[in-house]
């Protein structure tokens, strides 16, 4: 068997976690309209029977704001340098600025294959998409350059068998019923946030996160408690609605999408907490699992 990891590049919002769900058949990854969704290295694993592909989807190459933006640049240079292959995503409809620029610059001092998926062609006429494609010739000398449409799973199956020509390990790193290697308790938590990301708007989206703190196994239903945390009070409000509405939308739309997940029936219990400047806190942020940075309590 063939394998190997792949790593996706890209800015923000375009399209790496829809991309990565489309490839895997699997919701492994949350996606959103609104910036810096992902805050985690999410694997997703593709198992057919000649090829096994890891994928490791990046929070985005970005400018780091505070201590959270910090750690998801990290993640991305990790990335870059600890993979076989690399998918680097790139929006059709948006010009190339410098952020494309400063991903290209990294690209330039790594040795592996680059392959350039150009996302979201649904978006644009025939001809407008063969220019774009030509302006992106000429800035980096691409492996493969791959048009394609994630949310229409336009061209997925070309995508996939360029890969499988870049792959060279041979072994199989994990069974093939495995999708992702993320506990399910994390998975739930993205669920949730995911509606939350859905039903809510700009203001809310930073500085929210999800900490499932029970899961509780029982013979035919799981009882789940889980907490919203924010940064501000005023956010606590907007999350718990009027007469409660916003929170009890979202936890029936996470449920929905939580049942499927454990093949069970799911009690699911939200709270909301605040906690200010949570972002910026080094204990919090080793208790929701940045763990593998160390910081002493
Ligand atoms: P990420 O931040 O790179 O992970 O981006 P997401 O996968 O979360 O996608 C950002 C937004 O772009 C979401 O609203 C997606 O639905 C949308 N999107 C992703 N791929 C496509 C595509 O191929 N076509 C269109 N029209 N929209 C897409
Ligand atoms: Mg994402």
């Amino acid at each position: 068997m063939r394998s190997g990891f792949i790593g996706l590049v890209g800015r923000p919002n375009v399209g790496k976690s829809t991309l990565l769900n489309a490839i895997i058949g699997k919701k492994v990854a949350i996606t959103s309209d609104k910036p810096q969704t992902t805050r985690n290295i999410i694997e997703g694993i593709r198992t057919d029977e000649d090829t096994q592909m890891v994928f490791v989807d990046t929070p985005g190459i970005h400018k780091p704001q505070n201590r959270l933006g910090k750690i998801l640049n990290k993640q991305a240079y990790f990335t870059v340098n600890d993979v076989d292959v690399i998918l680097f995503l790139v929006d059709i409809t948006e010009k190339l600025g410098k952020g494309d620029m400063f991903v290209i610059d990294i690209l330039k001092n790594v040795n592996i294959p680059v392959i350039l998926v150009i996302n979201k062609i649904d978006k644009l006429p025939k001809e407008e998409i063969l220019k774009k494609i030509d302006e992106y010739k000429d800035l980096y000398n691409f492996d493969e350059i791959v048009p394609i449409s994630a949310y229409k799973h336009d061209n997925i199956d070309r995508l996939i068998e360029v890969l499988k020509s870049k792959l060279t390990d041979n072994i199989k790193y994990y069974d093939e019923d495995m999708y992702t290697d993320k506990p399910v308790n994390f998975m739930v938590g993205e669920l949730i946030r995911e509606k939350i990301l859905d039903l809510t708007h700009e203001e809310v989206p930073h500085s929210v996160s999800v900490v499932v703190e029970q899961m509780d196994y029982k013979k035919d239903a799981v009882d789940i408690k889980a907490t919203i945390i924010v940064d501000r009070e005023n956010l606590k409000k907007i999350l718990v609605g009027k007469n409660g509405n916003m929170i009890k939308e979202i936890g029936t739309r996470a449920r929905l999408d939580i049942e499927p997940l454990l093949n069970k029936n799911v009690y699911l219990e939200l709270f909301v907490k605040v906690i200010p400047r949570w972002r910026d806190r080094e204990k919090f942020l080793n208790e929701i699992g940045f763990k593998e940075f160390n910081f002493d309590k």
